[in-house]
């Protein structure tokens, strides 16, 4: 390849890497030798040192990518070349704190932008997905799209919590991923970078996710790589986590299979800054316990049975939420097929939720379980078939509160789809797997024609989400399943329950 054309590229990533921040001018030399070793060149001729026009560093790298003498994955390639200009890891974390002693927001708006700038989140990529809101009858609810994120089935899901083999690094989590060159397999991580944090006493690291569902979407992680376990260790690691950054939410995934997120192995929790259709809801009623004053709890009006409690006392929220737990994971009502376990096998958890305004803590507890039974193998609190066309995976944390993450595949079948409701032939197996979906479209909306399906099918979308959150919930909206659930969160408050 022509050097007089590597020499222009090159400067312009050296632009890009000085105007975002990542090296200092005096580093410019520094990173500029490093590149010329990668890319195997010892002295460049051309004095033309013109910037090369880009849009995107997207596009920058696919245009480096064909002067790079080691044939490298184009992924892997642009992981390493990014990793030149990047600070080492124990730099970022002393800026980081640094910041932080001046205001937490700024602490994580650095490291939130530096995870962009150095494409460790690829934001030309998830430009791409598609993302729109439904009105439902509990709210605006989010829906998208993402194209980066391979779908996973539940069940691989639980065979990879159970498989004991050992890999490096771990898993997709682990603080091992920092400065790793990646595999066929495994993503490259060369240019991500953690930062450490203390919560509850234990050793845990901030990142940001490269999947951003949602604004500084970030994942708080264990030192250790230990599986996922909700309890009090859990709840007081939050309450640090919000005390420290209280203008981030933080939630963890249940800690069971079908009902917990895609990583059950790797003790880790989300947070971020994003307001969902969860945040948004109110509760239906209000209630007081006499031995924990401080707090009010009412049933939130949410598709996904839910306990909301609010304090400014952390302690006895802790407490509380504690209780509610340990009651909770052997509660049983047949009455809702609700099971706490089956043989020695447990089925009942919690997704919790916590956020702080001003100075008053809001937790909410998703009461959750993941029992299946001949009708429901998938699982009877788990999206059930008519719907497995469109979402067919775990409801985590995320999709709890209100914002749906679709497999990108979904952008072509939706397509298919639409042709076959404006009378196209499509084929059998397309017909086989969209047959419910099909049904409910014709069944529920008029007029379908080429001006009108794109938007039948958004809004049908979205409705399949929120009948996808109804079958998630354990006491459905009906005023006898209410009833029940009232009788539960009683029995969770071992009776000390006062209308408020
Ligand atoms: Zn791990």
């Amino acid at each position: 390849m022509d050097n007089k054309i590597l020499e222009p590229l090159l400067q312009t990533l050296l632009g890009y890497g000085e105007a975002h921040q990542l090296f200092s001018r005096d580093e410019r030399d520094y990173c500029y030798n490093q590149l010329l070793f990668f890319f195997e060149v010892e002295k460049l001729n051309s004095i033309d040192n013109q910037a090369v026009a880009f849009t995107t560093l997207s596009e920058l790298l696919s245009m480096l990518y064909p002067f790079d003498k080691n044939h490298l994955p184009q992924e892997l390639f642009e992981s390493a070349v990014m990793n030149i200009l990047m600070p080492r890891p124990h730099a970022i974390n002393d800026r980081f704190w640094h910041l932080y002693r001046q205001n937490p927001e700024e602490a994580t708006s650095y490291f939130y932008h530096l995870a962009i700038a150095s494409h460790y989140i690829n934001k030309d990529r998830l430009n791409l997905d598609k993302k729109w809101k439904y009105t439902s009858p509990f709210g605006l609810l989010d829906i998208t799209i993402n194209l980066a994120k391979p779908e996973k089935d539940p069940k691989a899901i639980l065979q990879a919590h159970q498989n004991k083999e050992k890999k490096y690094p771990t898993c997709p989590l682990c603080k091992e991923n920092v400065g790793y060159a990646g595999t066929c397999n495994q993503a490259p991580r060369q240019q991500h970078r953690i930062v450490r944090l203390t919560l509850g006493e234990q050793p845990y690291y901030l990142q940001y996710s490269p999947y951003l569902y949602y604004d500084e979407h970030a994942i708080v992680f264990h030192e250790e790589h230990r599986p996922m376990r909700i309890d009090r260790q859990a709840f007081t690691m939050m309450f640090d986590f919000v005390d420290q950054f209280p203008h981030y939410f933080i939630g963890f995934n249940a800690d069971l299979p079908i009902v917990g997120g895609s990583i059950l192995s790797h003790d880790h929790a989300q947070a971020g800054r994003y307001t969902f259709a969860m945040h948004r809801a109110s509760t239906i009623d209000r209630y007081e316990t006499k031995r924990y004053p401080s707090i009010k709890i009412g049933r939130l009006h949410w598709p996904i049975s839910t306990l909301r409690l609010e304090s400014t006392n952390r302690t006895e929220l802790i407490a509380l939420a504690n209780q509610i737990l340990t009651h909770w994971r052997n509660y049983s009502d047949p009455q809702v097929e609700l099971l706490a376990s089956t043989e020695k096998t447990r089925h009942n958890t919690i997704t919790p939720i916590l956020r702080k305004e001003k100075k008053i803590y809001i937790l909410d507890l998703a009461l959750r379980n993941n029992r299946t039974n001949d009708a429901h193998p998938d699982g009877i609190f788990h999206p059930h078939r008519p719907w497995h066309a469109i979402k067919k995976e775990n409801i985590g944390l995320i999709e709890v509160m209100g914002l749906a993450i679709l497999p990108g595949r979904l952008l072509s079948e939706l397509s298919i789809l639409k042709s076959w409701l404006l009378g196209d032939n499509v084929s059998t197996d397309f017909m086989h797997k969209f047959r419910d979906i099909y049904d409910y479209v014709n069944k529920n909306y008029l007029n379908i024609t080429q001006d009108s399906v794109d938007k039948i099918l958004d809004h049908a979308v979205g409705a399949v989400f929120f009948h996808v959150l109804e079958d998630v919930g354990i006491f459905k909206q009906h005023p006898l399943a209410q009833e029940r659930f009232l009788r539960c969160l009683s029995a969770l408050l071992e009776g000390d329950l006062h209308v408020s």
